[in-house]
């Protein structure tokens, strides 16, 4: 397809520069302009309608046009448009949300910071675990263990612990502090004949090999996504959180949750943390707390955790650290309501309740011949496709995504797989809708 100078696709490759992409072949072939949506549908810039089977960026739990997020936003705009939350300085949006959040959360925490992405939550949850082991006279204590195939982000320190090739080559990360375990996915790393229960001892015990290694005097924090999201959709074996908090309680190392995707009922609680049986020191959340309508997250933390912060600000006199947007008023009033329309919905519980026709859809699906086996929990899934005949890796999977598109459905490919995220509002019919087009577009590339 040619693409006119002067129209949107045009003017898009002539002037902005997109993150997670190939620059060269977004030069060359351009882009897809989502001008609007409603419900679970994105509508193109050609009148095409697509059910959004990512939420967006595993993100929009509300789906798009809810009115009730923008009226929100309007009326904060109207009264409150922007303010800082810096020094003696706060407002109402901040605490209200800040509130609720402790009220929610799945172990009791003390106190909430608010940032304004996933990474920058895990950049600032990083700082402050070094900031903590500072104040406790413990300067060697410094080291973070991510996990392979973990995602946190892309900023210095959250990329650093996410333990994906793609966001540390050639921008000089990881940094040093950072080490990384064993990704727990029983179906890409057990080895031949080895049971899950082996699989999960085995990669226990790598764990445990790492902390002794490293020395635990040298080790902060641990960092997981209770499911892996964007490394794949890769959900733990059974007993895997049990034994990582056992080994993690034994060296006295925190444990920072990361439910930037699973937080706020993707998987069937409210949040993830409730599922696994996970306790953390730091949770750390994004996306669903505003369906990303206006950018926010939020870092909790528990008493244990906060209280030798404050003492180290108290020392030093300033917790040095702020944003401009931190706990901006709009963001965090959007964020209030949409946590509000999710109980009031009782969204949670539609995941829970679709969770079986999702996984047994998505199952069905991995008997196809292009498919390998599929994967999930609650509204987060992902089917394994196998190389083409002499193909390259994840050929398949970026045929399929494509052909997908054709047929009406927005999915993410992450290696061999298609990921599946999509909006909590979902219903069984569409549920039946988006499997039916995936489906359709296997059958094309097959
Ligand atoms: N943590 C997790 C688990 C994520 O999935 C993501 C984004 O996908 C992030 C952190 C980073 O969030 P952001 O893209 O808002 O910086």
């Amino acid at each position: 397809m040619t693409i006119k100078p002067n129209s949107v696709e045009g003017r898009d490759i002539a002037y902005q520069m997109h993150p997670n992409v190939n620059l060269r072949k977004y030069e060359r072939d351009g882009g897809l302009v989502i001008e609007s949506g409603e419900g679970i549908y994105v509508t193109d810039n050609n009148g095409k309608r697509y059910i959004e089977g990512l939420a967006g960026l595993w993100s929009v739990a509300l789906g798009f046009g809810e009115k009730r997020l923008s009226d929100v936003a309007k009326a904060q705009m109207d009264k409150l448009p922007y303010y800082h939350t810096f020094s003696y300085k706060t407002h109402g949006p901040s605490v209200d949300l800040a509130e609720l959040l402790i009220k929610l959360a799945p172990v009791p925490m003390s106190k909430v910071h608010f940032t304004s992405s996933g990474s920058e939550a895990n950049d600032l949850a990083c700082k402050m675990v070094w900031y903590r082991s500072n104040a406790l006279g413990k300067k060697d204590k410094k080291k973070i263990i991510g996990r392979v195939k973990g995602y946190h982000g892309v900023t210095i320190a959250a990329g650093s612990i996410t333990g994906l090739p793609r966001n540390h080559e050639s921008f000089d990360l990881p940094l040093d502090r950072m080490i990384h375990t064993s990704c727990p996915s029983y179906d890409h790393f057990a080895k031949e004949g080895e049971s899950e229960a082996q699989f999960t001892a085995r990669i226990l015990q790598d764990l445990e090999d790492l902390i002794e290694r490293e020395g635990a005097d040298t080790i902060a924090a641990f960092w997981g996504e209770p499911v892996m999201g964007a490394g794949g959709v890769m959900v733990p074996p059974d007993g895997y959180w049990e034994g990582v908090q056992k080994i993690l309680k034994k060296h006295d190392i925190l444990l920072v949750a990361d439910e930037v995707i699973c937080g706020f009922g993707r998987t069937g609680t409210m949040f993830a943390c409730e599922r696994f049986n996970i306790e953390p020191d730091v949770l750390v959340l994004s996306k669903q707390i505003s369906s990303s309508y206006m950018p926010l997250s939020a870092i909790l933390m528990n008493d244990n955790f906060y209280q030798p912060i404050a003492d180290e600000s108290d020392r030093l006199g300033v917790f040095g650290h702020g944003y401009t947007a931190s706990g901006h008023p709009v963001a965090t009033a959007v964020g209030l309501e949409n946590v509000k329309i999710i109980m009031e919905r009782n969204l949670v519980a539609n995941a829970k309740a679709l969770e079986e026709q999702f996984l047994g859809r998505l199952k069905d699906l991995a008997a196809h011949p292009l498919a390998v086996s599929s994967r999930g929990v609650g509204l987060l899934g992902a089917l394994e496709l196998k190389p083409f005949d002499d193909g390259q890796p994840g050929d398949a999977a970026a045929a399929a995504q494509v052909a997908c598109e054709e047929e009406g459905l927005i999915v993410r490919n992450i290696g061999e797989a298609l990921c599946f995220c999509p909006p909590m509002i979902i219903t069984s019919e569409q549920v039946d809708d988006l499997f039916d087009c995936v489906a359709r577009a296997l059958e094309r590339v097959a």
